[in-house]
C-alpha cells in the first residue's frame, strides 16, 4: 500500500435474486477491497491526514477510539507502515484478548486507557495539552478521522465513478464519509446516509461542520438526507433479524458486510426498496466501505 498514489477500488453490480422483481439497479463501491487491515473508509480518511502530518515534520500519530474501533486498527497499522509511531487514546478498560487492541499493538501502537468520563474530555484543549505533556508532540487526529483531511479523501470516492447513478447509500459514524459524497454529488442525485447509532440526527450539523472544515467547494444544493430508523441499538449490538439479512446477502451475493455499519446501511436500503421508496429504473449506488474487522469484536464478546 502506498499512501502517495490512487487506488481506485471497483464498481460491482449485484446480482440478487431478491431485486429481480424491484425495478432497481444496484451498484456497489468496494472500498472494502481497498487494503486488506485498512478496510475501505478508514484509508480514505487517513490518507490526507497522514500527508499532513509526514509534512509538518511529525513522528507520532495520536487519536481516539473505543477498544474495537476499526480506526484505532487502521490508525496502528497506517502509522507503522509510514515509519511512524502512534498512540491510541482508548476508551475504557485493557483487555489482552481483545482483537482489536491485540492487532493494534502488534503493529507498533501505545494504548493509553482512560475512562468514559476522561474520554468525554477529547477536545478540550486542557486535556489534549495533558497528553502533549505526556507523549510529547504529536499530530492529532480526531476519534474516526473526524477531521476535513478526512473528508478530503472521502470526497474522491464518487468521482472515480464512471457509471451513471441516481441514489447513493452510505453508513455513518461521525459523518465525515457523508460529507465527502456529499461534496462530490451531482444535482440530480441524492444521498442517503444511514447512521449505526440511536440519534444519529445530529449528524447533520457535523456533516455541516466537516464539509466547511474540508474548505473545499461547498454544493449548491442540499441533496443528503440522514435515514436513521436502523441503527438496531447501537454499536455493540447484533439483532438475530441483521445477521440473518447479513448471511442471507453474502450467500446470494458473496460479498461479506460488516455488523456495525455496511449491514446495517443494506439493510435498511432493502427495506426501503422493498417499501416502495425509490422510482422504477433507479440506479442505486452503495458504498461498502469496509469494516470486516468488526466481526472479530463481535466474537470476541461472546454476540455471534
Ligand atoms: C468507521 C466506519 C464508518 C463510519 O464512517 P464515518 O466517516 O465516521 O461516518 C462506516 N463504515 C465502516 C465500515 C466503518 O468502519
Amino acid at each position: 500500500m502506498e499512501f502517495g498514489q490512487q487506488i481506485v477500488s471497483r464498481v460491482q453490480e449485484i446480482q440478487d435474486t431478491e431485486l429481480k422483481e424491484s425495478g432497481v439497479r444496484l451498484l456497489m463501491k468496494r472500498d472494502d477491497l481497498i487494503h486488506e487491515h485498512i478496510s475501505g473508509n478508514k484509508w480514505r480518511k487517513l490518507k490526507y491526514n497522514l500527508r499532513e502530518a509526514v509534512e509538518q515534520n511529525h513522528h507520532t500519530l495520536l487519536t481516539f477510539g473505543g477498544a474495537y474501533s476499526n480506526h484505532i486498527a487502521a490508525t496502528a497499522f497506517t502509522a507503522h507502515k509510514a515509519g511512524l509511531s502512534s498512540i491510541g487514546v482508548i476508551r475504557g478498560e485493557d483487555d489482552a484478548s481483545n482483537p482489536t487492541l491485540k492487532f493494534s499493538r502488534e503493529h507498533g501502537m501505545h494504548l493509553y486507557f482512560v475512562s468514559r468520563e476522561d474520554y468525554r474530555r477529547k477536545n478540550e484543549d486542557k486535556f489534549i495539552d495533558d497528553l502533549e505533556e505526556q507523549f510529547g508532540q504529536f499530530f492529532l487526529v480526531p476519534e474516526g478521522g473526524a477531521n476535513g483531511l478526512g473528508v478530503r479523501g472521502c470526497a474522491e470516492i464518487l468521482p472515480e465513478i464512471e457509471e451513471a447513478f441516481d441514489v447513493v447509500c452510505c453508513a455513518a459514524g461521525t459523518g465525515t464519509t457523508l460529507a465527502g459524497l456529499a461534496l462530490t454529488l451531482k444535482e440530480n442525485q441524492t444521498l442517503l446516509g444511514f447512521p449505526a447509532l440511536k440519534g444519529g440526527e445530529f449528524l447533520l450539523d457535523e456533516i455541516d461542520r466537516l464539509m466547511v472544515e474540508s474548505r473545499l467547494r461547498p454544493p449548491s444544493t442540499v441533496n443528503h438526507l440522514l435515514i436513521t430508523d436502523y441503527h438496531f441499538g447501537g454499536y455493540a449490538k447484533l439483532k438475530p433479524e441483521l445477521l440473518e439479512f447479513i448471511n442471507g446477502f453474502q450467500e446470494r451475493t458473496g460479498i461479506p458486510l460488516d455488523p456495525v455499519y455496511t449491514g446495517k446501511m443494506m439493510f435498511g436500503m432493502y427495506d426501503m426498496i422493498r417499501n416502495g421508496t425509490f422510482e422504477n429504473e433507479t440506479t442505486i449506488l452503495a458504498i461498502h466501505t469496509g469494516g470486516l474487522q468488526g466481526w472479530q469484536g463481535m466474537k470476541h464478546r461472546g454476540l455471534v
